[in-house]
């Protein structure tokens, strides 16, 4: 399935386009928190990113799971089970906040806005007959991929939507395309991870970390769980708060 195995454009056109949206902001907004913030988040998502829900509840704070909707109840050839109707219950019920993530994992960079549009609209519809009927105001674009035009209008729609631009949030963000660390299996990843997280708490900033599967032998798109619970532990000790986005986004100031 095409699903499975797409990958945005690295053309150079396509990279030219992609730094030009990074430095457009949407939507401004000012992040100042009181508290460092650490907002943990899973794409997709995988049935075992229920793992690193169990991580971050274990240290007091509560995690992101951005849905796509074309996924559940399906098995990804990598990364195993997806989430179901029961996944998302189960992790609203524990306090962890549901995202959108496009139905059909979307390129927004790639689409017209009318499909992309279109596309979340679905991906809202399907999380409400799954039964998840809360207001959905976290998004996060798939591959991190986006427009200008596509980040003011999920801006109108939802209160954050996270890329995969590394970097803190500090100062004056784009709220519609906020920046985020990934997280592997690798020592270089392990290290970027460690080191972010560093900044953060010394500059009082919103970091978001992001991933999909959770492990002792995660795949090449998932962490694992002994690093989450490592940087779990150093946010907690060091005074950080592990937020779900949009309470992330409530404790830095970005909305009311
Ligand atoms: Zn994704």
């Amino acid at each position: 399935m095409m699903q499975w195995s797409y990958a945005p454009s690295r053309a150079l056109p396509a990279r030219v386009q992609r730094h030009v949206t990074m430095w457009r902001k949407a939507n401004e907004a000012f992040v100042a928190p009181d508290r460092p913030v650490v907002t943990f988040t899973f794409d997709d998502f995988p049935k075992s990113a229920l793992n690193g829900a169990d991580i971050v509840e274990k240290h007091g704070g509560r995690a992101g799971f951005y849905a796509c909707t074309s996924l559940m109840g399906q098995r990804s050839p990598v990364m195993g089970e997806m989430f179901d109707t029961a996944t998302l219950a189960e992790l609203r019920e524990r306090g962890h906040e549901i995202g959108a993530h496009t139905h059909a994992h979307l390129d927004c960079s790639r689409a017209q806005l009318s499909q992309v549009e279109r596309d979340i609209g679905e991906n809202l519809v399907a999380l409400a007959e799954a039964g998840h009927d809360a207001t959905v105001s976290a998004f996060a674009f798939p591959y991190g991929e986006t427009t200008y035009s596509a980040k003011q209008w999920v801006g109108d729609l939802f209160a954050t939507a996270r890329g995969i631009l590394p970097g803190l949030n500090m100062n004056e963000v784009d709220r519609s395309q906020l920046r985020a660390v990934e997280l592997g299996a690798s020592a270089m990843h392990r290290r970027r991870a460690l080191s972010a997280l560093d900044a953060c708490i010394t500059r009082k900033a919103w970091l978001f970390f992001f991933t999909h599967d959770v492990g002792e032998t995660p795949t090449s798109y998932g962490a694992p769980a002994d690093l989450i619970e490592e940087l779990a532990a150093r946010a907690v000790e060091a005074g950080a708060v592990l937020a779900a986005p949009t309470l992330g986004a409530v404790l830095s100031g970005v909305i009311d």
